[in-house]
């Protein structure tokens, strides 16, 4: 891929505002459908959180762990990401390794393994609580329907179109206001099960009495029904796919080049305006930036009639992280045997998120990449990241609090797994809630855009159509949601609004 400094027209069909996944995702298939497109990043590579940096023989990835999607699957729908990329034709560029079992998730007393597989899921839990199998069974089953309806209710041109359909959409209608809590209490009896069936609710960054049921079981069914992928080489190749997918059919990418305005004039999108002062024309901008910022900085919020900034104010946004970045010394702890395993310390998830939020966590995840991909780091050392949620504003500020934080982390990671991992250690970095802010201007450092909670997720989110003609949203600040499987989704919904020409079939009509 050549990369410029300045765009090399004044003028293009399409204007993309960020190359996060959700922005490629639409770049890459509207310069696949014969728009000219130009895709601007300020940051100097391709990704936004699914991007991935060098410590010397060590390849991080910043923040993505686990997508699902990327092989073919047995149920409808399977694979959009393998779909995608097939369509786009860089699907030879990624490599996914499936990663089975796709969680490990560890407690006082208790300890599940999740298969990434739907039966073999159901035979692992119903094992384990053999008193509820049926119940479990009924349980699993509710959420692929609400996996397989959200995937046709994607294809869709609006939110209208599933409300006023409740004979296909009987699921999402059913639970489009459920608590992940609700859902489980509706049909299972022990806490402990319940619990564990919650385990994946950092991936929401809500508990389970706050997410929404709807997106968790989704986010579920993408792992355990499609599979859990890890992309060797790290994610940044899954980037950075979609980037040559975007320039193999002639569109531009621009790095290291923050837009500074989106021009509008009388109510329309005219263009933008680059840091370096370049001014640049098109009739549609498809911003992948943070909602607001893209309102209130990048137009200016006179544009936009009251009501919708008053719906976008009302919205929160989700938590942000906290990561550890260690290069250890082999072997592994015997704690650790799997790609990811979450340390809870009860089996409370809400004291737990609550923890969280109150900036002093006691849980983490444990991500060990390099048992995917042991080319990540030199032969003798693996990676491992630890995760937990954090709060964008601790007392002091994130700077001054780093290194507390850090001693925080792997003094938990020490506890749980029962060895010093410090000492282990050649490298120890962490990046904090300012970090991921800094690196996408996400606000806040939010992970998922708006908080997942039932009363913001999918048609409960701005839509990617704007008040103003000519400017689309697209990533995990619109619709449906966070996370790479959503951004994708989200990249290819607004693509298709763009796009849609009555009578017209087009590839990505089956994605
Ligand atoms: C710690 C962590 C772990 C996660 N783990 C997972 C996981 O394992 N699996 C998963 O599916 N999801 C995971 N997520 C969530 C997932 O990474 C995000 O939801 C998703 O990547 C967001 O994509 P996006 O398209 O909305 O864009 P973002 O990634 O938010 O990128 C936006 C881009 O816009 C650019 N930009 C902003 N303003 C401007 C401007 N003015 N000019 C030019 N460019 C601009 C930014 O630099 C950035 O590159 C994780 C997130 C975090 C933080």
């Amino acid at each position: 891929m050549r990369f410029h400094a300045e765009a090399k027209r004044d003028r293009y069909d399409v204007v993309v505002v960020g190359a996060g996944v959700g922005g490629l995702t639409a770049a890459a298939i509207l310069a696949h459908a014969g728009r000219s497109v130009l895709l601007v990043e300020r940051h100097d590579r391709l990704g936004g959180y699914a991007h991935a940096f060098r410590r010397g023989r060590y390849l991080f990835d910043s923040a993505v762990h686990l997508v699902g999607g990327c092989e073919p699957g047995p149920f409808e729908g399977s694979g959009l990401i393998h779909q995608l990329l097939s369509i786009l034709g860089v699907r030879d560029r990624c490599a996914f390794a499936r990663i089975d079992p796709c969680y490990t998730a560890v407690y006082p007393g208790l300890s599940v393994e999740a298969p990434c597989d739907f039966d073999e899921f159901l035979r692992a839990y119903a094992e384990e609580f053999p008193s509820e199998q049926k119940a479990l069974r009924q349980f699993l089953q509710e959420c692929l329907n609400v996996r397989q309806e959200a995937r046709r209710a994607a294809q869709l041109a609006s939110a209208y179109d599933v409300m006023s359909s409740p004979d296909r959409f009987p699921t999402l209608l059913r639970y489009r206001r459920a608590t992940l809590s609700n859902a489980l209490d509706a049909h299972l009896a022990s806490p402990r099960l319940k619990t564990a069936l919650g385990s994946l609710w950092p991936y929401v960054g809500l508990p389970p009495s706050r997410a929404s049921f709807l997106y968790y079981a989704t986010m579920l069914m993408s792992y355990i029904a499609d599979g859990a992928y890890y992309c060797r080489g790290s994610f940044q190749r899954f980037a950075d796919a979609l980037g040559e997918a975007l320039t193999m059919r002639g569109g531009e990418v621009l790095l290291r080049s923050p837009v500074r305005r989106i021009r509008v004039e009388r109510g329309r999108v005219t263009g933008i305006v680059l840091e370096n002062g370049q001014r640049i024309d098109a009739p549609l901008v498809i911003s992948n930036a943070d909602a607001l910022q893209t309102i209130e900085e990048l137009v200016g919020e006179h544009a936009f009639p009251e009501r919708y900034m008053a719906g976008l104010r009302s919205l929160k946004p989700s938590l942000s992280a906290f990561v550890t970045y260690l290069a250890a010394d082999l072997p592994l702890p015997s704690a650790i045997r799997h790609h990811e395993t979450f340390f809870f310390p009860s089996l409370d998830h809400d004291e737990a998120f609550r923890d969280s939020r109150a900036g002093a966590p006691s849980w983490l995840t444990i991500t060990v990449p390099t048992l995917a991909d042991p080319d990540l780091a030199p032969h003798g050392v693996h990676l491992l990241v630890l995760t937990t949620l954090a709060p964008h504003r601790v007392e002091g500020g994130w700077r001054a609090d780093k290194e507390r934080m850090t001693a925080r982390m792997l003094g938990l990671a020490e506890r749980y797994v029962g060895e010093d991992l410090g000492g282990r250690s050649r490298l120890i970095e962490s990046g904090t809630p300012r970090t991921m802010e800094r690196y996408t201007r996400n606000a806040e450092g939010a992970i998922y855009g708006w908080e997942l909670s039932p009363a913001q997720v999918g048609p409960a989110r701005p839509g990617p159509r704007t008040p103003v003609e000519g400017l689309r949203l697209v990533g995990h600040w619109t619709q449906p949601g966070g996370g790479i499987y959503g951004v994708v989704s989200s990249g290819i919904q607004t693509a298709r609004g763009v796009l849609d020409a009555p009578g017209e079939t087009a590839p990505w009509d089956a994605l």
